[in-house]
């Protein structure tokens, strides 16, 4: 009995593969996005294409899975909040086994002749985003003051007393007075 579903766009069949040790196979597929796939700052809309592009090699202890998953990403830039989307493409590689080992913990086993490739995928991707994207390096962000964005106005600026000087010019005052 499997768990997996066969019609999952993320699980592959890998019948014709895994019973003859060294042979290989190459899989392109183009799968929609599962949800809540990203961080805080940036993420994979939920349904966009997750292009895949994987080698698949049967080895004596499962299917080693290595390749590489493009998505686009949206976001904000973490200084001026300007909203972002770029693409971006990770590579990952894993071994699925096909008995649990006791030097292999934590690897993900083959489902019968099915391997899961959503929770490789994810951690892949999850794990490639920026905590803190930027729209560029130099980005000057917003005026702690007013909150304007200061790519549109290099001369911002604001006429106002630091509070730091300003209690400073009082306390020179107390002691004159003293
Ligand atoms: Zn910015
Ligand atoms: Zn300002």
């Amino acid at each position: 009995m499997s768990s997996l579903d066969p019609r999952d766009p993320m699980v592959l069949d890998v019948r014709d593969l895994a019973r003859r040790a060294g042979s290989m196979m190459e899989v392109e597929r183009t799968v929609p996005a599962p949800a809540d796939l990203g961080s805080g700052v940036a993420v994979v809309q939920r349904g966009t294409d997750v292009v895949l592009s994987l080698r698949l090699e049967s080895v004596v202890e499962g299917v080693l899975v290595s390749g590489t998953a493009s998505v686009i990403v949206t976001g904000e830039c973490a200084r001026c909040l300007d909203p972002l989307e770029w693409e971006q493409r990770v590579a990952f590689s894993e071994l699925y086994l096909h008995e649990p080992g006791p030097e292999e913990e934590g690897l993900p086993l083959l489902d019968g002749d099915l391997l899961d490739l959503e929770p490789v995928v994810r951690d892949a991707i999850v794990l490639s985003l920026p905590l803190a994207p930027l729209c560029r390096a130099d980005c000057p962000g917003l005026c702690v003051q007013c909150g304007a964005r200061l790519a549109d106005d290099p001369s911002h600026g604001h006429d106002l007393i630091d509070p730091r000087w300003a209690a400073l010019s009082g306390y020179e005052t107390t002691q004159k007075e003293d």
